[in-house]
């Protein structure tokens, strides 16, 4: 997963779901028919019907709660409406358990063979979150099947089939990895499938919609399918469709095999859903800007969106920590080795940005300044291992902006990625420039080629395919890394790739191109300051000059020594103050009162760089060369 904020639910005790259901055992092999009318999307209802077979007597029907990917519970039951279950033409009384909300008991009366069971599911009309967040305008939707399905309990997901079909509403298309039986009457029939290969295939659709193969001569084939909110937002240029293609080369030079059937690239446009990615085996969904394709600073935003989900393919869904790889949709997921599912990914993503040339070099080393100095002008880190901001996933996905400094958020992406580096980095240096992470990576998720499965890990095997290709003290280096607090971040793989984190009095190209698309300013490192264009305060660092003068998170400024505030009036100032020596004045609003809040600082504009070290090689520039130019014709 890539992006922001979730919400969570409960964490209960899972004692009932644990017991096998003797109704529907035996029954596991007939499948499950679930057909989901989605032509009422745009007014943001989806229609769920399933004919379950079962035997007479106690059935546990389970929604899906805890989500792969999501790393949290966050199935969204609440969204669920007009749930209602018939067997032989009579409704049947069903009852929620009284501690696991997902399941709900009914009593299957003599002679029933089949359960009908409906149900609505509410979209979400939210901007924020993940895959509960919304997923449908008037022109496009997103079908996660997760959300309009039930199963019954007791045989293992894998172990149910089901056959499921869609509805679109009239002229619309779709993208999806699961295989197509046939169309007829409106519907769409898919090839029966497992539970677990169902949920792990959403589907987007849309009255604007392009499917675009790429990398064409490399088997499997890839695609990517466009779906937008308007006609104008799914162009996408001849350059960016290479982009992507080289991302698929990237991809497959790097891990030297594949475990999907083919891959589709959902990608979903629009202002409003929220912006994220989720991935799958086979396709991952991924969510951003209407005008991503149009806009120049909401495509470099979204660089490393594709490539991210991408990589998951191989590390978290094929490889995934044994604690995540759960047997089923209820029981809790242990979360601590994500600073390897999700940390090695975002190092890959970024890695692949660079080399598909979705980031340009100057671009990737902004993209690591940025991250450095984020995470190393932390104050959370001074209490808060990073090894805990992975166990602590489920809600720190969902804890928002204001007090993130202090509290920390999901670093176990970012900050992974800086010792990541550093591992490849010395991996590099210790074996005189022949082997790399690469190398790991190829070892521990590529070959052979399969279809979709899973080869679950341990924090041992890790240390252990490391050592195979480099032999350290790898041990030693994560575990320092991810359980120690440390009051810098990780810094070695920047400098043993002959660069440093320096800081500037101006904002580089990069930089206002992320301001401007995240509508978001970043005065982190010089006031203490993170706040929305609109001066919305996101979050003060502690004990910064903007602390010191009393502001914090959701206070709004409306001025700046006098003059209305704007992104430009406070860098000014700010930079002014520098030569002046005089204190800011600043009048912000909390709750309903105002008040001017004087802020003493002198020392300047500083945002994140990385410049080179005298006298070192560029290794990082090694790290972050293509490596499928140099080979194309072995792909072909
Ligand atoms: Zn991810």
């Amino acid at each position: 997963m890539n992006a922001s904020v979730p919400r969570t639910a409960l964490v209960l005790s899972l004692a009932v779901l644990a017991l096998a259901s003797p109704a529907a055992r035996g029954s596991a092999l007939a499948p499950i028919r679930l057909r989901v009318d989605m032509t009422e999307a745009p007014e943001r209802v989806l229609h769920a019907h399933l004919a379950i077979p079962v035997r007479p007597g106690e059935v546990t029907l389970f929604y899906p709660k805890w989500i792969p990917g999501e790393h949290g519970p966050t199935g969204p039951l609440v969204n669920v409406a007009g749930f209602t279950v018939v067997a032989s033409g009579k409704p049947l009384e069903w009852k929620r358990d009284l501690v696991e909300m997902y399941a709900v008991h009914v009593t299957v009366p003599p002679g029933t063979k089949t359960l009908e069971v409906a149900f609505d599911f509410l979209l979400s009309t939210s901007t924020e979150g993940y895959s509960y967040g919304a997923g449908a305008t008037p022109n496009l939707a997103v079908l996660n099947w997760n959300q309009v399905l039930v199963y019954p309990t007791g045989t293992p997901p894998e172990d149910l089939t089901y056959a499921a079909s869609v509805k679109l509403p009239a002229g619309w298309k779709y993208g999806t990895a699961l295989p197509v039986a046939h169309a007829t009457g409106g519907w769409v029939e898919f090839k029966p499938a497992s539970l677990v290969t169902l949920i792990d295939s959403p589907l987007n659709a849309g009255r604007w919609f392009r499917e675009i193969p790429l990398a064409p001569e490399i088997t499997p084939r890839h695609y990517l399918d466009l779906v937008g909110d308007s006609r104008e937002s799914i162009q996408i240029t001849r350059e960016q469709e290479e982009k992507f293609s080289r991302l698929v080369r990237e991809a497959n030079q790097l891990f030297g095999a594949h475990h999907y059937r083919d891959y589709h690239f959902l990608y979903t446009l629009s202002d409003h859903v929220p912006f994220f990615g989720l991935e799958h085996h086979e396709s991952s969904d991924n969510r951003t800007k209407e005008r991503v394709l149009v806009d120049k600073d909401d495509f470099l935003r979204a660089a490393d969106l594709l490539p991210h989900e991408m990589a998951h393919s191989w590390n978290g869904k094929y490889r995934r920590p044994a604690d995540l790889a759960t047997p089923d949709y209820a029981t809790p997921m242990e979360t601590d080795l994500l600073w390897v599912y999700e940390g090695l990914t975002q190092y890959l993503g970024w890695v692949l940005a660079a080399r598909s040339g979705l980031l340009s070099p100057v671009e990737a080393r902004e993209y690591l300044a940025q991250a450095a100095a984020e995470l190393d002008n932390e104050p959370g880190r001074m209490w808060r291992p990073l090894l805990d901001t992975a166990v602590s996933a489920q809600f720190l996905y969902q804890s928002g902006f204001a007090g993130s400094s202090w509290r920390r958020g999901v670093d176990f992406y970012e900050e992974s990625l800086l010792f990541w580096l550093e591992a490849d980095q010395i991996i590099r240096a210790e074996s005189k420039g022949q082997r790399s992470l690469d190398d790991f990576c190829r070892r521990f998720h590529g070959a052979p080629s399969t279809g979709p499965t899973v080869k679950p890990y341990t924090f041992d095997d890790v240390v252990a395919a490391l050592n195979e290709v480099q032999p350290y003290d790898w041990r030693g280096f994560l575990t320092e890394r991810v359980t120690q607090v440390r009051a810098h971040a990780p810094m070695g793989g920047v400098t043993r790739g002959g660069w440093k984190v320096t800081y500037s009095d101006s904002m580089s190209a990069y930089q206002k191109s992320l301001e401007s698309a995240r509508k978001r300013l970043d005065f982190k490192y010089s006031v203490g300051l993170y706040v929305t264009d609109k001066g919305e305060i996101l979050d003060v660092y502690p004990k910064s000059p903007a602390a010191k003068a009393g502001l914090a998170p959701g206070m709004t400024i409306f001025a700046v020594n006098g003059k209305q505030w704007t992104d430009d009036v406070m860098h000014q100032t700010i930079r002014a103050a520098s030569h002046t020596r005089e204190p800011m004045d600043i009048l912000a609003k909390n709750g309903d009162d105002y008040a001017t809040y004087r802020m003493v600082y002198t020392g300047g504009e500083r945002f994140a760089r990385l410049t080179r070290l005298e006298g070192s090689p560029d290794f990082l520039g090694e790290t972050l060369a293509p490596l499928a130019q140099k080979t194309s014709a072995s792909a072909r």
